[in-house]
């Protein structure tokens, strides 16, 4: 029999590959009272379909993980919007041309975007960092680092930015064209039923059996000929090492009581606000509801037992430090590390869901 660590996306995956090709029997275990991990979502007393830890928007370029996804739900499309509120306004985020023609003079935006299809083309992502580097739009960069990106920055992770890893400022991009789709990939779309349901499919094979509120600790692992674990790796290891710093958040819900709050399911506060975005979730899929469900996001210090580790943060030290977990782990023969607590690592769900195919492929899947 196979033991799985944690019944969120990734655990999940393994699980039903495991019961399906292999026909073994696999015990998934949770300390949470819920499957799904992060991706939990329910319907609340509004009507409204909330996500427990947060917005998630599925999206993907990948055929293989869209085909695989969808043997478990039926899917209903939605393209995610985010707007951001900017002196006053509320505008296009990602910062397009649209967003461009709201905030600035008709004749400056004009040259503006001309001088970026020259430069840059047309539909191309370009960053605030490459941004900087042509003196021809250093104060359009200045402003979208100002505006967009310090002050959620700051909050989103209570640093600077100049102390955090390239990789986050660089991830901020402009978009030259005027679709204000967050996203562009082939694939974008909400599981009609949830994403709690689409796991519920997933795993309800007879051969798997779950346990929630049990703890790995909790576990006799002899009985077991293997182990996927989706857990911290710090916490595997007690912390031997020392711990891998997390960031964490808090979802203020509130009932709205009017059918919509906002035009968009997402919009991002930067500055003079301590929240960093407010979610309205019947976006998601589309719910006509009288009264409408919101979460005001404030982003937290991660304290163990007390809030979710959600966010890894990313620097060289911390991942100097999950290095050295990861030669710890090497030693532990039985035992597979997957997932984003355990790759200590920012994954999309479709990257996990990725992952995972692979590693069953790659690590357990015997012919
Ligand atoms: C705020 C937020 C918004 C996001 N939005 C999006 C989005 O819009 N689109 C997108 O594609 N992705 C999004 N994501 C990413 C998505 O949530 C993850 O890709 C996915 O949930 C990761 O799944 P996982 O199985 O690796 O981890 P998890 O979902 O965290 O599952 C791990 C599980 O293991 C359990 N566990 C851990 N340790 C133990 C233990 N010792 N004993 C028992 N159980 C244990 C935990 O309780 C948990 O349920 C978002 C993430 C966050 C934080």
């Amino acid at each position: 029999m196979y033991l799985v660590i944690g019944a969120g996306l990734s655990g999940c995956v393994v699980a039903e590959r495991i019961a399906k090709e292999l026909n073994k029997e696999v015990h998934i275990i949770d300390r949470r009272n819920h499957v799904g991990g992060n991706i939990h979502d329910y319907v609340d007393e509004n009507g409204v379909m909330v996500h427990t830890y947060g917005p998630h928007a599925f999206h993907t370029n990948h055929k293989q993980v869209w085909d695989y996804l969808s043997q478990f739900t039926e899917w209903k499309p939605y393209f995610h919007h985010v707007e951001g509120y900017i002196d006053g306004q509320d505008v296009p985020i990602p910062f397009n041309f649209n967003t461009i023609e709201k905030l600035f003079p008709q004749e400056y935006a004009n040259n503006l975007i001309h001088e970026l299809i020259t430069e840059f083309g047309i539909n191309k992502k370009v960053t605030i960092l490459e941004l900087l580097q042509n003196e021809k739009f250093k104060d359009l960069a200045q402003f979208v680092y100002e505006k967009v990106f310090l002050g959620y920055t700051q909050k989103q992770w209570d640093k600077k930015p100049e102390e955090l890893d390239i990789s986050v400022s660089s991830r901020v991009p402009i978009y030259t064209s005027k679709d204000d789709r967050y996203f562009q990939d082939t694939y974008q779309a909400i599981p009609e039923q949830g994403y709690t349901k689409l796991i519920e499919n997933m795993i309800q094979s007879p051969l798997i059996n779950v346990s929630l509120e049990t703890d790995f600790s909790d576990i006799d692992v002899s009985q077991y000929e293997k182990i996927i674990y989706t857990g911290m790796i710090d916490e595997y290891f007690n912390y031997s090492l020392g711990k891998l710093p997390y960031r964490s958040l808090e979802f203020t819900l509130k009932t709205i009581d009017k059918p919509q709050y906002q035009n968009t399911a997402q919009k991002n506060y930067s500055s003079n606000f301590d929240f960093t975005r407010i979610t309205e979730y019947k976006h998601f899929l589309d719910q006509n509801t009288e009264k409408t469900t919101i979460a005001l996001e404030y982003p937290k210090a991660y304290e163990e037992g007390i809030n979710e580790p959600y966010y890894p943060i990313p620097s060289d030290e911390n991942h100097a430090l999950y290095v050295q977990y990861r030669k710890l782990a090497k030693n532990e023969k039985n035992v597979i590390f997957l997932g984003r607590l355990a790759e200590y690592k920012y994954y999309n769900m479709d990257q996990i869901v990725k992952s995972a195919l692979y590693t069953f492929e790659k690590e357990i899947y015997v012919k």
